[in-house]
């Protein structure tokens, strides 16, 4: 929390902690320590590669990531950490214990282990001209192999951290999942102090937040009857869907900031019913914008016509209307890290010490918005190399010095955790 408090700091207190970051990545950057296990990542690549395509073929669809978990599992204990767990909805993580007992604010690392592809749809892994396809092979599962080369880089390397370090694997992050991982793991770890996402390739992105979204599908109830003998008496759900669709489509998608709305789903009736005022119609509907009060400006203009299709529709018959309920899929709340912040300029300095200059980013939602939304200092990352065709079957991913971007989420760790030097 303190560190999004760093935005309203005077300008010299600014310059301070920019030193401090500088200072501190001055000290690890001269540890032999550290220049080991730098070393050790870059020649670890290899490893981590296969690693990562062995995780690409174990199916992953969101809220089908038993499989996944379970390789997680084996691996984090296999590595060292202790407390490995997979709670109720399947994240899995384990702890890299700090030096300091009093310290209670977490760090954690984290990655998701669910992909856009259905079972079945992964079968291969091919390697052309140095390029790596496969369905997910990137996103996000090159997060996860992310965390594998950190952990192969730290195991037998005496750096007590300050602080712990939670290694996590997160469910539910794509589509109908809503980042529905990292909320729950957030809510029952109120100990986290940061967290740190990795999601997809390149080794010198920082993306700072995303556009809030939200997906929610509506269900209009009517009691059905004959198409002949009830109409005018007895309200019809799809009439009622149509009339708020109407309404709905009269908006126009705006560009700063950019604020969307599509109807993406409508289901009703069926051929038995073809003379028959159906009983049910549901619609699902997308909206998101990068500005919370154009999200909230809009999300009072679709709850409006909503209420107001039905409320035509129940005028226009003279018996038993029409009823709707909300079911909300998706909540995902608009957030940017501010760019002054401490976490972003410790990042800033970590890829500009690699060489790179950094790449920011503040129009991609990931689990980072969870983060920055529950109040905590969050951003997310790259996990190395290149990438493209990202959810879809073509999705490749080029290995080439993929390592630098474990070296930078490896020094972020360290200057993090508070890592103890010799
Ligand atoms: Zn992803």
């Amino acid at each position: 929390m303190t560190l999004l408090l760093f935005v309203i700091l005077p300008v010299s207190k600014r310059k301070d902690i920019k030193m401090n970051i500088y200072a501190k990545l001055e000290t690890l950057l001269h540890s032999p320590q550290i220049v080991h296990c730098l070393e050790k990542i870059r020649k670890n690549e290899e490893k981590v590669l296969t690693f990562q395509k062995e995780m690409a073929l174990i199916e992953a669809p969101t809220f089908q990531e038993e499989a996944r978990g379970q390789a997680l599992f084996s691996l984090f204990q296999e590595m060292g950490l202790t407390n490995v767990t997979t709670d109720d909805i399947g994240n899995t993580f384990g702890t890299l214990f700090g030096t300091d007992s009093k310290s209670r604010g977490n760090i954690v690392i984290e990655a998701h282990m669910d992909t856009v592809f259905s079972k079945g749809s992964v079968h291969e892994i091919i390697e052309k001209d140095g390029v790596i396809y496969c369905p997910g092979i990137a996103d996000d599962t090159r997060g996860i192999a992310l965390l594998y080369g950190l952990l192969l880089a730290m195991k037998g390397t005496d750096i007590p951290l300050r602080k712990n370090l939670i290694f996590l694997g997160t469910v539910r992050e794509e589509g109908a999942g809503g980042c529905g991982g990292l909320k729950h793991y957030l809510r029952n770890h109120p100990d986290t102090e940061c967290c740190i996402s990795v999601d997809g390739p390149d080794s010198d992105l920082i993306v700072l937040g995303g556009p809030g979204t939200r997906t929610i599908e509506v269900v209009f109830h009517g009691k059905g009857d004959h198409a002949y003998a009830g109409c005018g008496y007895v309200g019809n759900p799809v009439r009622a869907a149509v009339r708020a669709m109407n309404k709905i489509s009269s908006f126009t998608p705006g560009e700063s900031p950019r604020t969307t709305c599509e109807i993406t789903g409508f289901q009703a009736g069926d051929l038995a019913g073809i003379h028959a005022i159906p009983s049910r119609a549901s619609i699902t509907l997308n909206f998101r914008s990068e500005e919370k009060t154009a999200l909230e400006n809009l999300e009072s203009f679709i709850f409006s016509a909503l209420r107001d299709g039905v409320q035509e529709e129940n005028d226009f018959v003279t018996g038993c209307g029409v009823t709707y309920e909300i079911i909300d899929h998706v909540n995902i709340p608009v957030s940017c890290m501010p760019r002054e912040s401490e976490l972003v300029q410790t990042m800033d300095a970590v890829i500009k010490s690699l060489g790179m200059t950094p790449l920011y980013d503040t129009k991609c939602p990931t689990n980072a918005n969870i983060t920055i939304g529950s109040g905590l200092p969050g951003i997310c990352i790259g996990g190395g190399g290149k990438a493209g065709s990202y959810h879809s079957p073509q999705e490749w991913f080029d290995p080439a010095d993929s390592y630098l971007g474990v070296q930078a989420a490896f020094l972020l760790c360290m200057i993090l955790t508070d890592a103890v030097l010799s």
